[in-house]
């Protein structure tokens, strides 16, 4: 099939490589000139496990074509399916910016001819109703370029109007893991009012719903793993199932963080409880690690939006708003430790492993570290920080955060009065924790991700303190 994908960031960009390495020819189309002359290259603007060698691979044509483009047009027209992968980032209102669908909607519509009908596909994650907004604005943007004559006193006649379906295909892809998330998804959720729509989309989809592609060598299948489930369904309720989802997921942390911080009220360890409870079917291990709390592109963003959208409708989303105060307090709850334990910030000098918002991707956005960092240095403390892959990306998005950018750990401990663990980065968990010490002022580790044993980091003479344990 012919595939054109709007937006070539962390969703649109895997999507696109993955659709093409199934065999469909894919245009992908953003607006950054520099991003698009990049992956022209082959360069990948991101930092994604795996994807640089995908892109490859469907560049060398040893599967369907891929291309990039600024041209909007010419994508729309040859596509059968157009996927709009646009960021929507929060508005300080809580709700999201719809500025950049609402751009490319009106775009698609000035783009669209009568050639062939089109499923325009919504994968951003958008508020609950914005499939209706979106088809009115393709309807506008069709207006626009073939405006109705005047004095007709009729319509233009509806057979030189081009056809499309609008549909919602929400994303669930982890940054970090996000082809394989692609490629065996626990489940595709397509909503839409046309069988039709759904039709080309189940057909679109079929080689990762019954699984009969051979997996590319950066993302192996699981042994295990079977047919994806199709859930079909009516636009709004797929709209609903992505910001639901993530308000769960993100609920779930926020939960084990607060049994966390009574934990340490009460003396007992949380990654004994999260283990004791996670075991239980009903429950579940994952998303219950305690630490600083959630960060990232989605969760705040979409939770806060669901808030609004409830306030909207007049309801009170208690539960959602706790979800995200109890995450802002975790935050600084971190901070709090290392009050507690340097008793004065100012003038101390706190080493920070990690900047991105968890590990295998150098996405900064809503971090806690972040957040940890401007505090600390509100207090009046120099910040030191390391990031296996984050720190360029950290140094140009925050330019006047003044943090002292470190090669590797060891240039990070040197002089510290503390290190906190902000990412839980695999190279982190292997730290020979001795040397270290060595170098540091005083031997203070927050570890806000429960990396370590405490037993192990206590015996290298730290003085250790987790998140509730
Ligand atoms: P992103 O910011 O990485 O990418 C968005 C891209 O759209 C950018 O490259 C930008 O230049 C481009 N763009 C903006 N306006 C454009 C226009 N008019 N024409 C062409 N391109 C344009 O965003 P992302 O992280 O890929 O997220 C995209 C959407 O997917 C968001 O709604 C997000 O909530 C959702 N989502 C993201 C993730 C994730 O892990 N990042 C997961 C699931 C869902």
């Amino acid at each position: 099939m012919n595939v054109c994908v709007i937006g070539t960031g962390y969703v649109g960009l895997v999507t696109g490589t993955c659709l093409a390495y199934l065999g469909h020819d894919v245009t992908c189309i953003d607006n950054d000139p520099e991003k698009i002359a990049q992956l022209g290259r082959g360069q990948v603007p991101i930092y994604e496990p795996g994807l640089s060698d995908l892109l490859q691979t469907c560049q060398a044509r040893l599967t369907g074509t891929l291309g990039f483009t600024m041209d909007l047009d010419d994508g729309v027209r040859a596509a059968d399916v157009v996927f709009v992968a646009v960021g929507t980032p929060p508005l300080p209102t809580g709700d999201p910016d719809l500025q950049y669908v609402e751009a490319v909607a009106r775009a698609i519509g000035g783009a669209l001819d009568t050639a062939k009908p089109r499923v325009i596909v919504n994968k951003s994650t958008v508020p609950i109703g914005s499939g209706n907004w979106v088809e009115m604005l393709v309807r506008e943007g069709i207006a626009a370029r073939q405006p109705v004559p005047s004095g007709t006193g009729r319509l233009a006649d509806q057979a030189d109007r081009p056809r499309f379906w609008v549909a919602s295909n929400p994303e669930f892809l982890r940054e970090g893991s996000a082809i394989a998330d692609t490629l065996y998804p626990d489940r595709i959720v397509i909503g839409a009012a046309d069988a039709e729509a759904i039709a080309i989309l189940r057909q679109l989809y079929a080689p990762i719903l019954e699984q009969t592609f051979a997996p590319p060598a950066v993302a192996p299948r699981a042994e295990q793993f079977g047919a994806v489930p199709l859930v079909t369904t009516d636009l709004a309720s797929a709209e609903m199932i992505k910001y639901a989802a993530n308000a769960f997921l993100a609920t779930k942390i926020s939960f084990i963080n607060e049994m966390a911080n009574i934990c340490e009220k009460v003396g007992a360890d949380v990654v004994e409880v999260s283990r004791g409870i996670g075991l239980d079917a009903r429950i579940g291990h994952r998303f219950l690690n305690a630490g600083a709390g959630w960060g990232g592109s989605c969760f705040g963003k979409d939770v806060s939006a669901l808030a609004s959208i409830a306030q909207e409708y007049h309801y009170e989303p208690q539960l959602l708003k706790a979800t995200i105060e109890v995450n802002r307090e975790q935050r600084m709850r971190i901070v709090q430790k290392l009050q507690d334990q340097l008793k004065i910030i100012k003038g101390k000098t706190i080493g920070l492993l990690g900047l991105a918002f968890k590990p295998n991707t150098d996405d900064l956005r809503d971090a806690p570290s972040l957040d940890i960092a401007q505090t600390l240095l509100r207090m009046g403390a120099r910040v030191k920080a390391h990031d296996p892959i984050a720190m360029e990306a950290c140094r140009r998005q925050n330019p006047s955060l003044d943090l002292t950018y470190c090669t590797d750990p060891t240039e990070l401990a040197w002089e510290c009065d503390a290190l906190v663990v902000v990412t839980e980065w695999e190279v982190y968990r292997q730290l020979d924790l001795a040397p270290l010490k060595a170098i540091m002022r005083t031997p203070v580790l927050v570890d806000a991700r429960n990396v370590f044993s405490p037993a192990v980091a206590q015996a290298q003479g730290f003085h250790y303190v987790g998140v509730g344990r």
